[in-house]
Parts: structure tokens; sequence; C-alpha cells
């Protein structure tokens, strides 16, 4: 049985876990503080910290596992994404104090402290802008080091800005986009070349959850319409391929239209096709969609 790693606590369990379950895998531990569980009688899964889960990964100790790209960067091993599943989304900004005058990462002079726990990321990013800093290492809470005098600037995890605009700072560079991924081993190792069995397994279990992220931004759409207006309604739907149309058995001049249907486009498309005079409009959501 593959075995999958996925975090057991933070911003992204969560997440996870209800997505495994939509996907038909659910996740039944075998107590409160067990490390692993079944996947719906698939994948075993083992409950592991997300920073951990590259390290497992690469050694082969987990076929896969899901965790946030910037703890993937961070850990320096070499990992195949396969999938962005859209959550979990942050950045991994370089933020100084609003009144430091640094407004571009050239203000940042040569011999600036770092507050950081993103200590290689950190360094290959000012390598590479080719300002020579001293790391400060922190675990958590690296807003607060500018404030402390042990750092100038500091490069942490930003979501909303909130944290850091009440802590009196700014971004300055933005290193990385992060969301959560699927990874398996890169590179050439016996461990990255699984067995065409294991490797259509993971394969499979992508797709699996593709195809719910897929599913939640997209809609069933039913409507009967007039035959007569059959082509006002593809303009309105265009569908994944086009509306199904489906006799209605009434005397042949109304028909039932179906179409999938962006989430974003649903209340103006019932407008419009209200103003068509379609009827019996139903919007259902989608459990899972395979393009
Ligand atoms: P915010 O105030 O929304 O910008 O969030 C910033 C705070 O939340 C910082 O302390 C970050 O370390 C933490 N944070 C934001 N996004 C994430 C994430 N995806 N994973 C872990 N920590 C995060």
């Amino acid at each position: 049985m593959l075995r999958i790693a996925i975090p057991n606590k933070g911003r992204l369990a969560e997440e996870t876990r209800s997505l495994f379950d939509q996907a038909g895998l659910e996740l039944v531990a075998r107590g409160e503080r067990a490390l692993t569980a079944s996947l719906g009688g698939v994948f075993e899964a083992i409950l592991v910290r997300a920073e951990d889960i590259p390290e497992f990964v690469a050694d082969g100790a987990a076929d896969a596992g899901i965790t946030g790209l910037d703890l993937i960067a961070e850990s320096g091993r070499h990992l195949e994404s396969l999938t962005d599943l859209g959550f979990g989304r942050c950045r991994l900004s370089v933020a100084a104090t609003d009144t430091s005058g640094i407004r571009e990462v050239a203000d940042i002079p040569s011999g600036s402290r770092v507050a950081t726990s993103f200590p290689r990321s950190t360094a290959r990013f000012f390598a590479s802008a080719s300002i020579d800093v001293t790391l400060v290492p922190v675990s958590g809470a690296a807003e607060i080091a500018p404030h402390l005098g042990i750092a100038d600037v500091i490069v942490d995890l930003v979501s909303t800005g909130s944290t850091l605009r009440v802590n009196g700072l700014h971004e300055v560079a933005t290193i990385l986009e992060s969301s959560a991924r699927v990874v398996i081993a890169g590179g050439d190792s016996e461990v990255s070349r699984p067995p065409d069995g294991r490797r259509r397994a993971i394969d499979d279990l992508v797709s699996a959850l593709d195809s719910v992220i897929c599913a939640r931004g997209q809609r069933y759409l039913m409507a009967n319409v007039h035959r007569d207006r059959l082509a006002e309604v593809q303009a309105i739907l265009p569908g994944l391929n086009g509306p199904t149309v489906i006799d209605v058995m009434n005397g042949g001049d109304m028909v039932a239209v179906h179409a999938v249907v962006t989430a974003a486009r649903i209340y103006r498309t019932i407008s419009e096709l209200r103003a068509i005079g379609a009827q019996g409009i139903l919007v259902t959501r989608i459990e899972r969609l395979v393009p």
C-alpha cells in the first residue's frame, strides 16, 4: 500500500483532510494521537509536520506528500511537484520597518541582519542579489526582531499582510509565491523512479485531488427553454463542450439544457437565461470534475 505524508496540524492540515474526504479517500486514524491512518482503505497516510514532509518524501519514507512550496524550497531537497492544490496560499517576503527608508532590495545595505525561519531561501535570495547579509535564525515571530534591535529586515510568510502592518513593517520584495503541492521524490534516485504500478497509483491520486479542486469553482446548471431560443442559449452557456440539449416530453417546443458554468458567472448566467424565457432553472454543486 502506498504511503502518503500529510500535515498533522497547522494551516494545511484541515484543508488537506477535507480534500481527501471529497475525493472519496476519507482519513480514518486509529486513535486521536495515531501517526498513521487509512485513506479510504486505498493509501496509508503518515501524519507528520508539514516541515518534515520534504525529507520524508525525498528519503522514500513516503511515496508522495502534501506540503507547502515554501517548505519544499526551504528543505533544499530535490522533489518533483505534481500539482498545485491551490490552498495555503502565502508568499515568502522580505520586509523592512516603515522607518528604515528601505523601499526596494537595492536599498538594503550589505552587513544587514536578517531575521527569518527560512534561512536557506533567504541566503539564496540575498546571494543572488549580491547583498552580503548576516542571518538571524528564529523559529517564528520574525516580525518582532527589528523592534528588539536584533535584525534590520526580516524574511517571513505573508498572507493578508496585516501582521506586517500592525508591526510597522512593509514588504520590500517577494522571494516566493507558495501554495500546497503534491510532491514525489525528484532526480535520478531509486526513490524517484517508482515501479509503474506505484506511479500509476500516484497519478490516479493526483487526478482525483485535481478533480475535486476543479469542481469547486464550477456549477452544474439546468434549465428549460423554448427550442427556437437554442442559438441564444449557446451564446449564454458555452459549457465544457457546449450545452447538452435534451428533449422534454411536453409536445416538443421545450428542451432541457444542461451545462457546466463557472461559479463566478452563475448570477449573470441566470439573469441572461431568464431574459430569454428560461424556466425551471436549477443549479447544483459538482463533487468531482475530470475535464
Ligand atoms: P498575515 O497577517 O495574514 O499576512 O499572516 C502572516 C502571519 O501568518 C505570519 O506570522 C506568517 O508566518 C503566518 N502565515 C501566513 N501564511 C502562512 C502559511 N500559509 N503557512 C504558515 N504560516 C503562515
